[in-house]
């Protein structure tokens, strides 16, 4: 395999080989790790931890079935380094259990699509929108084109005063807040009346 030396990259693609290098190897070593640690302790077992060197080998032998997999966690941020309209970037970040940075990068539509599929085991219902004024009490004129496709909401039975919101998952999220409040005032009504 021919090999580019180094003094022929820039500095930023020298960097770049040595993350994927080091992302690389962390992959294959975690993974033998893994299966080493699967192993029976005793030499006398067969084939037993003793024999790890040999399994190795073998190991190195087989054809991979599947692609080779690099464990990244998330760091417990996204960023929105262009703004946080649709069309934009949402930037997950994320990092190797070997220190290495890595960004998941989805824009567009695939946001929609990944929060529809994170939204299949959970709901962020108290998730803050970024978009500028959702959620305001302000008595806004429906007329304005800013207000394009918001929704004016008032949920009867709340406390709340009616608010704006930017889209139809904002106004989704403020009736599952509303639910969750009147479910409280429920709780606490039924309690009242059985003392
Ligand atoms: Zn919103």
């Amino acid at each position: 395999m021919n090999r580019t030396p180094d003094t022929e990259l820039s500095q930023l693609q020298q960097e770049l080989r040595s993350m994927i290098a080091s992302t690389v190897r962390g992959g294959i070593l975690n993974d033998v790790a893994d299966r080493i640690e699967a192993l029976p302790l005793d030499w006398e077992l067969d084939p037993g931890r003793g024999d790890a060197v040999q399994q190795l080998r073998g190991w190195a032998q087989e054809k991979a079935t599947a692609p080779l997999t690099v464990r990244v966690n998330w760091a417990g941020t996204v960023r929105y380094p262009d703004g946080s309209a649709l069309a934009h970037r949402a930037v997950i970040d994320g990092e190797t259990p070997n220190g290495i940075s890595a960004e998941l990068v989805v824009a567009g539509d695939d946001r929609v699509k990944l929060a529809a599929l994170l939204d299949m085991e959970v709901r962020g219902i108290y998730a803050t929108c970024l978009t500028t004024g959702c959620g305001t009490a302000d008595d806004c004129d429906p007329s304005d084109p800013a207000l394009l496709g918001w929704t004016r909401l008032h949920v009867a039975g709340t406390d709340d005063e009616p608010r704006w919101y930017c889209s139809p998952p904002c106004v989704s999220n403020a009736l599952a807040r509303a639910g969750d409040e009147l479910a409280a005032v429920e709780a606490c009504n039924e309690l009242d009346g059985g003392l």
